[in-house]
């Protein structure tokens, strides 16, 4: 049962990880950059949680920050709760105003990225992700048994919940407080945060989509900051976007950090 219990809570926080830092933070805002590998060692975890084509995720979410709360939201709560948490990813391919070419150019020069997006076939490239991920927890089974592989299993499920939950639950206003006005439904869930590693403060993401720290008092913990940070330190990243105000201070660390939001 210990084995169990500790090897969940790893992996909960690796592929968690995988999903705050590689998906969001790095891929879809470019908060952070660093080089390939370092980019790829947080991707990893969060192709392994089940979250899918990594440019697939990047287009849809820069398109949920572009079309916030509108119609043309791909997931927004005020058009229907099954929609916005699963029903929007059952299609087979892009809505008409959303494509990689428009939201995500960026990330079409990478081979990986492209061959993990199956051609914008949604299907084809969800049936690619879900044997890679049946692969490596089969791998799991080989190596270490099926305590490991079935902690991993659950621990990647429960961590594909975390974008989809926050996606309705962190745009119902009355669900959560907002620190700065808006005409979109954003707002802060301490519980999401807790549970999404730091991403629950969702207002001051809306407000600052392109910082790499979401957490503006000392009370909104923000774990993933925490890693990111901590890499800073260590020089391991090129670039750290941090939205001004009180955050500016921390952004000093290191002479190449720079200070900007989008
Ligand atoms: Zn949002
Ligand atoms: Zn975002």
């Amino acid at each position: 049962m210990l084995l169990f219990l500790g090897a969940f809570a790893l992996f909960y926080i690796w592929h968690g990880l995988g999903v705050t830092i590689g998906y969001h933070r790095l891929l879809s805002h470019r908060s952070i950059e660093c080089r390939k590998a370092l980019e790829y060692f947080f991707v990893l975890p969060g192709y392994l949680s089940f979250e899918g084509s990594p440019i697939w995720w990047a287009t849809i979410h820069r398109a949920h920050h572009r079309h916030v709360d509108t119609n043309l939201d791909p997931h927004s709560p005020r058009y229907g709760l099954k929609n916005a948490y699963a029903g929007w990813f059952t299609k087979k391919t892009y809505p008409a105003h959303i494509n990689p070419e428009e939201q995500a150019p960026d990330m079409l020069k990478d081979k990986l990225y492209l061959f993990l997006e199956q051609g914008g076939d949604w299907r084809k490239a969800h049936v690619l992700s879900y044997a890679v991920n049946i692969g490596f927890r089969l791998i799991l089974l080989y190596y270490f048994g099926w305590t490991v592989a079935l902690a991993s299993y659950l621990a990647a499920v429960l961590v594909l919940q975390i974008p989809l939950m926050l996606n309705v639950v962190c745009h119902i206003p009355k669900l959560g407080y907002k620190r700065f006005h808006s005409a979109d439904d954003s707002v802060n869930v301490w519980w999401v945060a807790v549970l999404a590693l730091g991403e629950g403060w969702h207002n001051n993401h809306h407000r600052y989509p392109g910082s790499a720290k979401t957490g503006i008092s000392f009370w909104e913990f923000d774990l993933s900051w925490l890693v990111i940070s901590a890499l800073n330190r260590l020089g391991l990243l090129d670039r750290v976007n941090i939205a001004p105000g009180k955050q500016v201070r921390l952004a000093n660390w290191k002479k190449k950090t720079m200070v900007q939001s989008r």
